[in-house]
């Protein structure tokens, strides 16, 4: 039996949340855990504003802008370590400052190498803070070890959202993990990164120690991936904008996953694919009340018919319209269009088409200049930025009629688009625009789970 427990950046952003960490996993020995560790909160933004600052030339500026989480890091280790480990940890942070430094001026001299740069110096985050806490947990009583995790994660070289390549990552993770295990020890693994085969740096996107929680737990065939971070589970919708949202109690892979792509913070979009594949399940907890048993996703969710289980939202997206007549009873329209996206490696999202029209949104419009005068080969497109994308996801949706009514009347004075009901009939999405967006999910909370929260005062 091995579970995989991933801990988020607020889980290890300072000594207490260190030690409290360290005393869920000692309670938890038993379930031979791996653990895998985000960076401390706010150090991957910092370590990405370096870069940002290098680029421009100013790297002395960029170092300077380094120096509080140098500091940061060495103080954690002093409030929770003996001073002379914690002294061991403070003189591999400053190696570490010399070594980030001569990666800054490079990032600043070469641009053609700043894509990989860029990824090496962020790794940066979570190899600090796996090295923290596997002192951390020793201290503590339990027995661990770091392992560097760009030695078990094999990708490609597509620097910032790189891609695992199997079987290779499946090889080295069991190679690399399981003669710790075998020791009685503990695996300790900074999520995020890996490398290529020839072991070049690199990351899997912003959140995604997630995802390498999932794909270690998939190599390992854990029995559970214990996804651990500052709330208790999967919530009825964000609660940064709905105070009183509350713990979905079980979700299937599905609805989660569509939760996670359309919003849902709390969980990387990738991180139910390599789970599904062994049915492993997946448990999302709250590492300042370890005790509640959060939300459970696995291959069966409960559904009771004509509910639904939780409201996600996107902001920071734009919609486009394309509008040619020569769209009616023709065929080669739609690959046409489609091949225009796939040209320009930009994901579409939600995709809506009438006679004469296909609207659809994106989330990454870097590239939109060059799609839309493509587009313009094919006729009149019209484009929206500052959308938001809601998407209300259950089970028993499938069974609901009457959704659409219901969701139409609590926003009745808000306009939407792209109205869409998923093929799997477990999702019902929608854009407003972004300024409305808060008002919107408020509003469809309240209609969907009024009753819970009447009962619950
Ligand atoms: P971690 O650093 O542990 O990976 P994240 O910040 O990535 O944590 O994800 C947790 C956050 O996700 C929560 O603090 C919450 O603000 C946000 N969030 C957004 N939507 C939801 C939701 N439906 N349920 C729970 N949390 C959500
Ligand atoms: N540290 C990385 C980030 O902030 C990965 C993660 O936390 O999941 O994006
Ligand atoms: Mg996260």
């Amino acid at each position: 039996m091995t579970t995989i427990m991933k801990f988020g950046g607020t889980s290890v952003a300072d000594a207490a949340a260190l030690k409290n960490l360290a005393s869920i996993v000692r309670s938890r020995f038993e379930l031979r855990p791996v653990v895998v560790v985000s960076a401390m909160s706010g150090v991957t933004d910092s370590l990405l504003t370096s870069t940002v600052i290098a680029a421009q030339g100013q790297v002395d500026e960029a170092n300077q802008s380094l120096q509080s989480l140098f500091t940061r890091h060495k103080m954690t280790a002093n409030e929770c370590l003996s001073p002379e480990i914690a002294n061991a940890f403070a003189i591999e942070v400053d190696c570490a400052a010399s070594t980030i430094a001569g990666l800054l001026k490079l990032f600043a001299d070469y641009p053609s190498l700043q894509p990989e740069l860029h990824d090496t110096i962020v790794s940066w985050g979570e190899t600090f803070s796996s090295k923290l806490l596997a002192m951390v947990l020793s201290e503590a009583g339990v027995k661990s070890q770091q392992v560097d995790a760009r030695g078990c994660i094999v990708t490609n070289d597509n620097y910032t959202c790189a891609l695992p390549l199997m079987p290779e990552t499946f090889e080295r993770t069991l190679a690399n993990i399981l003669p710790v295990l075998d020791q009685d020890s503990v695996p300790v693994l900074g999520g995020f990164i890996g490398a290529t085969s020839d072991g070049r740096t690199t990351t899997l996107g912003r959140g995604g120690s997630d995802y390498s929680a999932a794909i270690i737990g998939a190599a390992l065939r854990v029995d559970e991936i214990q996804i651990w971070t500052d709330v208790t589970g999967v919530l009825t919708a964000d609660p940064r904008v709905v105070p009183e949202a509350h713990t979905v109690e079980r979700l299937s892979y599905a609805e989660a996953a569509e939760l996670a792509y359309f919003g849902a913070k709390v969980l990387h979009p990738k991180t139910i694919q390599p789970a599904i594949e062994d049915s492993i399940s997946v448990r999302i907890c709250n590492s300042r009340a370890p005790d509640e048993s959060g939300t459970l996703v696995c291959a069966q969710s409960i559904t009771a018919p004509r509910t639904i289980k939780a409201i996600a939202h996107k902001s920071g997206v734009t919609t486009v319209q394309v509008t040619s007549a020569r769209m009616l009873g023709a065929y080669g329209f739609l690959r046409a269009l489609f091949e225009v996206f796939d040209r320009h490696r930009t994901v579409v999202d939600v995709v809506t088409t009438s006679e004469v029209s296909v609207s659809l949104s994106l989330d990454d419009a870097r590239s939109l200049p060059s799609i839309i005068s493509e587009l313009e080969t094919l006729g009149t497109v019209r484009i929206d930025r500052g959308q938001a994308i809601i998407c209300v996801v259950g089970e028993g949706l499938k069974e609901m009629s009457g959704i659409a009514a219901k969701v139409f009347n609590a926003i009745e004075d808000i306009p939407v688009s792209l109205i869409s009901q998923g093929a799997s009939s477990i999702n019902f999405t929608f854009a407003v625009a972004e300024e409305q967006v808060h008002e919107a999910v408020s509003r469809l909370h309240h209609e969907f789970f009024k009753e819970k929260a009447i009962s619950a005062v």
